[in-house]
């Protein structure tokens, strides 16, 4: 374990992917936004209060508590949209983009996070696979509506406090253009399953299965699909790097097949790897 890449990492990164037919993979979760000032789901600033009820985001991201209280699970994400647009990309996030900009076709992010800032940043919508959703967009709750999956409006619950519940205009802007029916946050939630279509199921599978490098970053490995990309690029012989202050299923992962677990911050460990890449 270190804090930054070792000369012996980077050999093994640079012979694996450049100057061959290797392909990148980097797997991203909420931890390479938490300099961004976008909280994780870790800490106290994940709660949330509905009557005298404080949830946690568990339970809020669940199409169980939409069923029974929409405006409160709107009033949620609103409220996580603006922390989101008001956040601005980090050099983890840029660091990122340089790394699609090396690697070009050879490259795909796979991200858990919902608050755009990959593609803020410069990552291309093409080689992003958002399996968790994005959260300015909406769609139709009704399955059988045409509708599509929607940008929202940009000024829509901008500036709201923590626990506010949606005003008259918030409230009519979230019902469908089509069918009048309830949209609902283009994510996807805790009791719900991946698909391709709408969330990259099989394009994640597949980019992890030709991996010659899986760069990991900021997750705590607590859903399905980012363990089932770790565990199918190992078994296929990609090296395994994680980035975490923290140790995590991937930090295992990366040191029990001859990976590398690097503890330090997105932000400040990433463009040293780019820096160091670059320069070789
Ligand atoms: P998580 O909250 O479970 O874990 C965050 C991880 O990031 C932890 O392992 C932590 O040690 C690590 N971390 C904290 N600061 C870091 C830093 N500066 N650099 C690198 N790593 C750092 O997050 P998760 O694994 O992504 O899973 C939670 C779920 O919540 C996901 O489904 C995701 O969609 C959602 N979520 C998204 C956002 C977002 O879009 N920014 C924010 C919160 C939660």
């Amino acid at each position: 374990m270190s804090e930054y890449p070792s000369p012996r990492m980077l050999k093994s990164f640079i012979t694996q992917i450049r100057g061959e037919r290797g392909n990148l993979v980097v797997l991203t979760g909420a931890g390479i936004s938490a300099e961004s000032g976008i909280p994780t789901f870790r800490g106290r600033e994940g709660y949330w209060v509905v009557g005298s009820r404080e949830y946690q985001p568990q339970e809020m991201a669940t199409h169980a508590m939409f069923r029974k209280n929409p405006e409160a699970v709107w009033a949620w994400y609103l409220y996580r949209r603006d922390v989101c647009s008001r956040a601005e990309p980090n050099p983890g996030h840029d660091a990122v983009v340089a790394l699609e900009d090396l690697y070009g076709e050879r490259f795909r992010l796979v991200t858990q996070n919902v608050d755009g800032l990959h593609l803020r940043a410069g990552n291309t919508r093409k080689r992003t696979y958002q399996i968790h959703g994005n959260i300015n967009f909406a769609r139709c709750d009704d399955i059988g509506c045409n509708q599509r999956v929607r940008l929202l409006p940009e000024g829509l619950g901008m500036g709201r406090l923590k626990g506010s519940m949606l005003t008259v205009d918030e409230y009519a802007c979230l019902q469908c253009p089509e069918c009048g029916g309830w949209t609902r946050p283009h994510i996807l939630w805790f009791d719900e399953c991946y698909d391709d279509h709408n969330f990259y199921y099989d394009s994640s599978i597949t980019a992890a299965a030709s991996a010659s490098v899986l760069l990991v970053v900021g997750t705590s490995g607590a859903t399905s699909l980012p363990m089932y990309v770790g565990g199918l690029a190992a078994e296929k012989g990609a090296l395994i790097i994680d980035v975490n202050p923290k140790p995590n299923p991937f930090s295992r992962l990366a040191e029990s097949t001859g990976g590398l677990f690097i503890r330090g911050k997105g932000s400040t460990v990433l463009p040293s790897i780019v820096d160091q890449i670059s320069h070789v």
